[in-house]
């Protein structure tokens, strides 16, 4: 499989180069050079196929001979340990549930395909890859899980000390072996801030090889496609099928275009926000304006520019196009809530604030088309229990894998917020 940047079409890298490196030198992001169609029989028989059988046949389509057969059924099964079930809300609107893997996220499906891929890709090189990451919360949390017991990968995570929930930081905290946990005495732009020095540092690259596991990573957006199959087989009409996408960077909604140009048969798909609306109003005036984030209840989509966006437009490169394949709906807090508590009455269903903003986008179209929408539920919501409780007035059940590990003990390294005991740590440690 052949990647080009964004920022350079003559940039051509492979598959091995773009998964290790995440970003083009050119600061480009990798896109695929050619999007096969997949074969006509395997999409007519789709219900036929296993979601693992799904992501092969998707993966050998991209990747061509690139990864030994055996050697891809072996990342794919490593990575794919949970479903993705659609769970009907009205005779119209279902919703994709994406929240069964380890850190109760989509991001789960990513990350872990990630871990593999690199992981695979760096076997023969004798250096150990380190990653380090930043988080405010979610993304730590399933790339610490997905690289646990990485082969040849460390990952350090930096947090910030205090600000993220007791389950957000248990799931960074309690795993051990190659996932180390920086607790940074600071927030979390000054997490990333000791991040981005460590990259440059010299004496760092030269003892370590070291890497990201950033959310541009085309082995994060490659395994995403793969649900939008697995949720056509659940398709109950034959009215056309329309997928609602809560979106902050717009990762899950390009590997939704991905899906419809390998030739999965979706009418339309829905960019739905939150007041971060620089999408929607880039459909409505054909303008791209991006703004400072602003914060929300739905904060895992607080996000003024989305990264992905340079790929939505190489995916359709006119506003025209844009708009035949993609819709925009906006929706602030107050509506959120709303929307939780009425879901939560009339169909006994408990949304997470994300995915109130799918629900409401669905049926907003569904106010002018004729269509069966499915939203996807990004995150369970025991990850967000406050607002969603305050909203529904009922409790939460955690499930049983986040009790459990409420009950663990937390270990991590509590560091000043400054590069220099960072790179300290970093040294004496390995
Ligand atoms: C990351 C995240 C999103 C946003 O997904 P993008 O692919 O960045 O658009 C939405 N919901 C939840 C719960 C997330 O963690």
């Amino acid at each position: 499989m052949k990647l080009y940047s964004t920022n350079n079409k003559n940039n051509i890298v492979d598959l091995r180069k773009a998964v290790l490196n995440s970003l083009a030198e050119d600061k480009g992001l990798y896109m695929p050079l050619d999007i096969p169609m997949l074969n006509d029989s395997f999409l007519t028989h789709l219900p036929q196929y296993s979601f693992q059988e799904i992501a092969f046949t998707i993966c050998t389509n991209l990747f061509k001979d690139y990864i030994p057969a055996n050697d891809l059924m072996e990342i794919i099964n490593r990575s794919m340990t949970f479903a993705a079930p659609v769970v009907n809300i009205t005779d119209k609107i279902a919703t994709l549930e994406l929240f069964h893997g380890p850190s109760l996220a989509f991001k789960d499906f990513g990350a872990r395909f990630m871990a593999q891929l690199m992981s695979y890709f760096n076997k023969e090189n004798n250096n150990e890859i380190t990653i380090l990451v930043a988080t405010s919360g979610d993304t730590g949390g399933a790339v610490a899980s997905g690289f646990y017991e990485a082969e040849g990968i460390n990952v350090v995570i930096l947090y910030p000390s205090g600000k993220v929930s007791d389950i957000q930081e248990k799931q960074l905290t309690t795993l051990g072996k190659n996932i180390t946990a920086c607790e940074i005495d600071g927030n979390f732009d000054d997490c990333q801030r000791i991040v981005k020095t460590a990259f440059l540092d010299q004496d760092l690259n030269q003892r370590f090889n070291l890497s990201s596991a950033n959310s541009i990573n085309i082995a994060r957006l490659i395994p995403q496609s793969f649900y939008y199959f697995e949720a056509y087989k659940q398709k109950r009409t034959d009215d056309n099928l329309v997928f609602a996408v809560p979106s902050g960077n717009f990762g899950n909604l390009t590997a939704g275009l991905l899906a419809k140009k390998m030739g999965l048969a979706i009418h339309k798909y829905i960019a739905a926000t939150n007041i971060n609306k620089v999408v929607p109003d880039y459909l409505d005036t054909g303008e791209y304006l991006p703004i400072h984030s602003k914060e929300t209840i739905a904060n895992a989509m607080d996000v003024g520019n989305p990264s992905n966006f340079v790929r939505m437009q190489e995916l359709y490169s006119t506003l025209e196009s844009m708009r035949e394949n993609i819709s925009g709906y906006w929706y602030d807090d107050n509506a959120i809530k709303d929307c939780m508590r009425k879901v939560f009455k009339d169909y006994s269903y408990i949304l997470d604030p994300h995915g109130a903003i799918g629900f409401m986008a669905a049926q907003s179209f569904l106010e002018n088309n004729n269509a069966e929408v499915i939203f996807l539920e990004t995150a369970h919501p025991c990850k967000f229990i406050e607002d969603v409780e305050n909203s529904i007035s009922t409790k939460v059940n955690l499930p049983d894998s986040i009790q459990q590990l409420l009950e663990k003990e937390k270990v991590s390294i509590k560091l000043n917020n400054n590069f220099q005991s960072f790179k300290s740590f970093l040294l004496s440690k390995y």
